[in-house]
C-alpha cells in the first residue's frame, strides 16, 4: 500500500481541508469504503509562526525536515507540505528526503497553464506575495506572470490570513476586503486570481468572485489524488 505524507497543522484548519478533499477524492474514484491512505504529521502551528515572524526559516526548516523524515520512515511514499508559505524551504526540505515533495507551485502553475492563463493576481502571506520563492517558480517553470495587491492591502491580507483566518475565523469583512482585491486586480488587467494561502478557499467558498479562482488547496490536493490513484502504485 502506497502511503501519502501530508505535513500540517499551518494551519489546521485548511489541513482539515486537505483530509477530507484526499478522502473524498479516492471515495469518488474507487468507490465503496475506499478511503485515502494517508500519514499525517500535524505540527503546532503557533511555533512555526513565531519562526516565520523572526525569519528563522532555517529553525522552521529543521522542525518540517524532522517531521517529513518521521513519515518517510513511517512509508510514506511522497509527500504534501500542507501550506504555500512554508515552500520558502522547500528546496531545503525536499533534499533531506528520498520520497518526492509534491509542491505546491507546481500543482497552482499546471492548473493555471492547463486554463490558458499566463497573468494571474496572488493572495496569500506576506511572504508568499513578497518573497521570490512563489513568483519565480511559476514565472520560470510556467511562464506565468504573477501581480499581487499594493502594499498597504498586502499588510491586510497577511493580518486577516494569521489573526482570523489560521484560528477558524471567517467573517463577512473579511471575505469583503478579499473580494474588493480581487475587483482591483481584474480591473488592473489580470485573468484570474491565485488563492495562493491554503485557508482563503475557506474564506471565499460560494463567493461570486470576480476572477477566475485557482485554490492552491484544491489543486493540490489534485496533485496528491494524482499520485494516490496512480494504477501503477496499487
Ligand atoms: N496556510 C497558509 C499558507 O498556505 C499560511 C500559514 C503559514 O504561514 O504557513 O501559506
Amino acid at each position: 500500500m502506497a502511503y501519502l505524507g501530508i505535513l500540517g497543522g499551518m494551519s489546521w484548519e485548511s489541513t482539515a481541508s486537505y483530509y477530507r478533499l484526499l478522502n473524498q477524492g479516492v471515495r469518488a474514484r474507487r468507490g465503496g469504503l475506499h478511503s485515502a491512505p494517508l500519514l499525517l504529521h500535524s505540527l503546532d502551528f503557533a511555533a512555526i509562526a513565531a519562526q516565520q515572524q523572526v525569519g528563522d526559516w532555517d529553525g522552521a526548516a529543521g522542525q518540517l525536515i524532522a517531521a517529513a523524515q518521521g513519515l518517510e520512515r513511517a512509508g510514506a511514499g511522497a509527500l504534501l507540505l500542507a501550506t504555500n508559505t512554508m515552500h520558502k524551504v522547500a528546496p531545503a526540505l525536499q533534499a533531506a528526503l528520498d520520497i518526492p515533495l509534491l509542491h505546491i507551485g507546481d500543482a497552482v502553475g499546471q492548473a493555471l497553464q492547463q486554463q490558458g492563463v499566463c497573468r494571474a493576481a496572488l493572495l496569500g502571506t506576506r511572504f508568499t506575495m513578497q518573497e521570490d520563492f512563489y513568483r519565480q517558480r511559476l514565472a520560470e517553470h510556467f511562464a506565468i506572470e504573477v501581480r499581487v495587491p499594493e502594499a498597504a492591502a498586502m499588510v491586510e491580507i497577511d493580518r486577516i490570513i494569521f489573526a482570523e483566518l489560521c484560528q477558524g475565523q471567517f467573517l463577512p469583512a473579511a471575505r469583503a476586503f478579499y473580494l474588493d482585491q480581487l475587483h482591483i486586480l481584474k480591473a488592473a488587467g489580470l485573468q484570474a486570481a491565485i488563492l495562493g494561502c491554503t485557508e482563503i478557499g475557506l474564506l471565499l467558498q460560494d463567493c461570486d468572485s470576480p476572477l477566475p479562482l485557482f485554490d492552491s488547496t484544491e489543486v493540490h490536493v489534485a496533485m496528491g489524488l494524482e499520485w494516490l490513484l496512480d494504477e501503477r502504485r496499487g
